[in-house]
C-alpha cells in the first residue's frame, strides 16, 4: 500500500528557544522516493526520526498515510505508524543469522517463513539464509538491514545515510539494488544523504536542506538546471558564477555572448542591470583558436582562456582556467591541457539562471 507523508510547520528543537528544524512543510507523494540532501548538521537525521516518531515535535502536523500520528495532543509511537528504518550501519543483531534477522520484525506472523524466503529472494541473497552478520560485506548486510526493515510491509521506508560505511565502489552498487529493490517492492520512501550524485540517483525528487529549512524541492534537473539561489547552486555541483549584464528581456550577455534567461527569475532585475550568470563547467567547451573554423555555425563568441589548473577524474577533467578578466571551471573530455597552456572555450549550455551580482 502506497501512503502519503504530510508534514506541515514542523519544528523541532533539542533544547527550548532553539529548533533545530522550523517550520518545514512537506509533501512526499505515495510511492515516491524522495531524497533529502544537505550539509552536516543542517537536520537531516531529525526529520527522519521526527517521521519515524523517535522525535517529539515543537509543533506543526506529521500525517502517514493520511493517519496524524503527530499533531496537537497526537504522538504515535513508531510501531503505530508502519514506517520502517534503515540506518548507516544496518544496525543487524550480530549473534542472529541472515534470516532471523529478516524474521525478528515478523514476530507472530503466521507466513514469516515464506516472507523471509521472499525478501532473501528480493534482495539476492538466498544463497545466505544461515550465514552471520560478520561473514557478509557491507553492501550485503545493508541488503539485509533492507530487508528486515521491509519484511513487516511498512508504508513508508526511511533510510539515513545507508550507503556511508561503505567504500565507492560498493556505495555505486548498492544504490542502484536499493532504487530497484524499492521500486520492485512499490512504496514511499525517503534517503537522508550528504552526497549530491545518491541524491539526485535514488530520487524522484530531491529536496535541498540547508540550517533546519527546506531550501528547494524537485526533480533533480530542475534543481541542477534552475536553483532557487546560489547556495543550492553550488551545493548541487560545480558552478561558475560569471559576470553579466542584462540587454532584454529574458536575455542577458556574458563573454560568452548572448544567453536566454530562465522566466521565473527576471522580475526586479533593471534593463542594465549587473548580475551573476550560472554557468555550469560542462557548458563550456573546449576549442582551441587555431580549430576555429570560418564554416562554422555556431556565432557564439570564442573567449581566448589560459589554463591555471587541471583536475584528472579518468572520464573528464576539471580544468580552472583564467580569461575574460575572471576565473572559471571547465568540464572537458580532451584531457591534454595542461597548466600554463592557451586555448578558447565557448558556451554550449541551456538558458541560464541568474541572480543580482554578489560583492563578493
Ligand atoms: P549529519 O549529516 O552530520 O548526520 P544532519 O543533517 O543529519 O547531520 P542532525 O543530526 O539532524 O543533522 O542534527 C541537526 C542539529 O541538531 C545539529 O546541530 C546537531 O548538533 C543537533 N542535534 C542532533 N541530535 C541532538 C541531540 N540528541 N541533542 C542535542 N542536539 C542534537
Amino acid at each position: 500500500m502506497y501512503a502519503k507523508v504530510s508534514l506541515t510547520d514542523v519544528s523541532v528543537g533539542y533544547e527550548p528557544g532553539r529548533p533545530v528544524l522550523h517550520n518545514i512543510d512537506l509533501n512526499i507523494e505515495p510511492g515516491e522516493i524522495l531524497s533529502l540532501l544537505g550539509p552536516s548538521g543542517c537536520g537531516k537525521s531529525t526529520l527522519l526520526r521526527a517521521i519515524a516518531g523517535l522525535q517529539t515535535l515543537s509543533s506543526g502536523t506529521i500525517e502517514v498515510g493520511g493517519v496524524t500520528v503527530d499533531g496537537p495532543g497526537v504522538h504515535f509511537p513508531p510501531h503505530r505508524r508502519r514506517v520502517g528504518m534503515v540506518f548507516q550501519d544496518g544496525a543487524l543483531f550480530p549473534h542472529l543469522s541472515v534470516s532471523q534477522n529478516i524474521e525478528f520484525g515478523l514476530r507472530g506472523v503466521d507466513d514469516a517463513a515464506d516472507r523471509v524466503q521472499e525478501l532473501l529472494r528480493i534482495v539476492e541473497l538466498e544463497g545466505f539464509a544461515d550465514r552471520r552478520p560478520d561473514t557478509l560485506s557491507g553492501g550485503q548486510r545493508q541488503r539485509v538491514a533492507l530487508a528486515r526493515a521491509l519484511a513487516p510491509r511498512p508504508s513508508v521506508l526511511l533510510l539515513d545515510e545507508p550507503f556511508s560505511a561503505l567504500d565507492p565502489g560498493m556505495r555505486v552498487q548498492l544504490r542502484r539494488d536499493v532504487r530497484r529493490i524499492l521500486s520492485q517492492v512499490g512504496i514511499t520512501a525517503i534517503v537522508v544523504t550528504h552526497d549530491q550524485d545518491e541524491a539526485f540517483v535514488l530520487g524522484d525528487r530531491v529536496a535541498v536542506m540547508r540550517d533546519g529549512r527546506v531550501r528547494q524541492i524537485g526533480p533533480s534537473t530542475e534543481l541542477y538546471d534552475r536553483p532557487d539561489d546560489r547556495w543550492v547552486a553550488e551545493f548541487v555541483g560545480e558552478a561558475n558564477l560569471i559576470k553579466g549584464v542584462i540587454s532584454g528581456e529574458h536575455q542577458v550577455v556574458t563573454a560568452f555572448g548572448q544567453h536566454e534567461v530562465h522566466g521565473p527569475n527576471l522580475g526586479g532585475f533593471e534593463p542594465n542591470g549587473l548580475v551573476d550568470v550560472l554557468i555550469r563547467p560542462e557548458h563550456l567547451v573546449v576549442t582551441s583558436l587555431e580549430a576555429r573554423s570560418s564554416s562554422s555555425a555556431d556565432d557564439r563568441p570564442l573567449v581566448p582562456v589560459n589554463v591555471e589548473s587541471a583536475e584528472y577524474f579518468g572520464h573528464d577533467v576539471l580544468y580552472e582556467v583564467s580569461g575574460a578578466d575572471q576565473v572559471f571551471s571547465v568540464r572537458s573530455t580532451d584531457t591534454s591541457l595542461s597548466p600554463g597552456d592557451s586555448t578558447a572555450v565557448r558556451y554550449v549550455g541551456p538558458p541560464v539562471q541568474i541572480w543580482h551580482r554578489s560583492n563578493s
